[in-house]
């Protein structure tokens, strides 16, 4: 579904991405991780055809990512976005706005737009705060209204950066029971740029632990077992917190 094959970028002389390549096959979790400043946004844009590496080749269903137009089958939820409390649109608008990739912009909205808008909420568990404010919900129901809104236009593929920042413990776990659903239930491949370790090893299908190059890019179990996340850290031990 994504490739990216011995992929270079650079800002100026600053080398942020080196000789990358890692693939995502249909239902895979990937999550990668890496130290702040480690290439993993910059990952990300590249994929989505927002930078232009340097080196490499880069595509998305096959097709390479200059010539693919098919961006509905793809989601992408950037680093949270707080919202102003006094952001006038409304949870079900901000949603509906997924779908206008499809509807082209300025044309109105279908039956079916809106049908795609009321199942990605229902989905996600918002369907109660439809007529909210954005602005007036919590950061971690603000963040599910973006992948919502990622989710109404039918993506195979979601990309998340960085999406429990900022979100309380509990809020976490809801939504990582989330993404499994999404992932086992509705069919969405993923992938994950996270910080949480606990996460990362016990749920993702896939690890790649990026520090510019890629360090590691196996199964989270090879990856413990190997020492790379050990070395990419610099430490022998770090906190992990279990579901059980
Ligand atoms: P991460 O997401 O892992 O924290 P980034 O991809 O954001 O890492 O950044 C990788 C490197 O590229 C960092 O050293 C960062 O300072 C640099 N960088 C990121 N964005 C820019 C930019 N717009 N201009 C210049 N340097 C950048």
């Amino acid at each position: 579904m994504a490739e990216l094959e011995h992929v270079c970028f650079s800002y100026g002389a600053e080398r942020a991405l080196d000789e990358v390549s890692l693939r995502v096959e249909r239902g895979d979790i990937l999550g990668v991780i890496g130290p702040n400043g480690s290439g993993k946004t910059t990952l990300l844009r590249v994929l989505l055809g927002l930078l232009r590496p340097s080196c490499g080749h880069v595509r998305l269903f096959g097709t390479e990512v200059a010539a693919f137009r098919q961006w509905q089958r793809v989601g992408y939820v950037p680093q949270k976005a707080a919202f102003d409390a006094r952001f006038p649109a409304a949870v079900s608008e901000v949603v509906i706005s997924g779908r206008s990739g499809r509807a082209g912009v300025g044309r109105r909205f279908s039956a079916a737009d809106r049908e795609a808008a009321r199942r990605a909420l229902e989905v996600i568990g918002l369907t109660s705060l439809r007529d909210r404010r954005i602005g007036e919900l919590s950061s971690g129901q603000q963040q599910r209204v973006l992948i919502a809104r990622a989710l109404a236009s039918g993506p195979e593929l979601l990309l998340l950066d960085e999406p429990t920042v900022g979100v309380d413990v509990d809020a976490q776990e809801d939504f990582y029971s989330l993404l499994r659903r999404l992932n086992h239930e509705e069919g969405v491949t993923l992938i994950l740029v996270s910080h949480d370790i606990g996460f990362v090893t016990q749920e993702v299908s896939r690890l790649a632990c990026l520090n510019r190059s890629l360090v590691f890019h196996g199964s989270p179990e090879e990856a413990v077992r190997s020492g790379a996340l050990a070395e990419m850290y610099r430490t022998d031990s770090w906190v992990v917190a279990h579901r059980h």
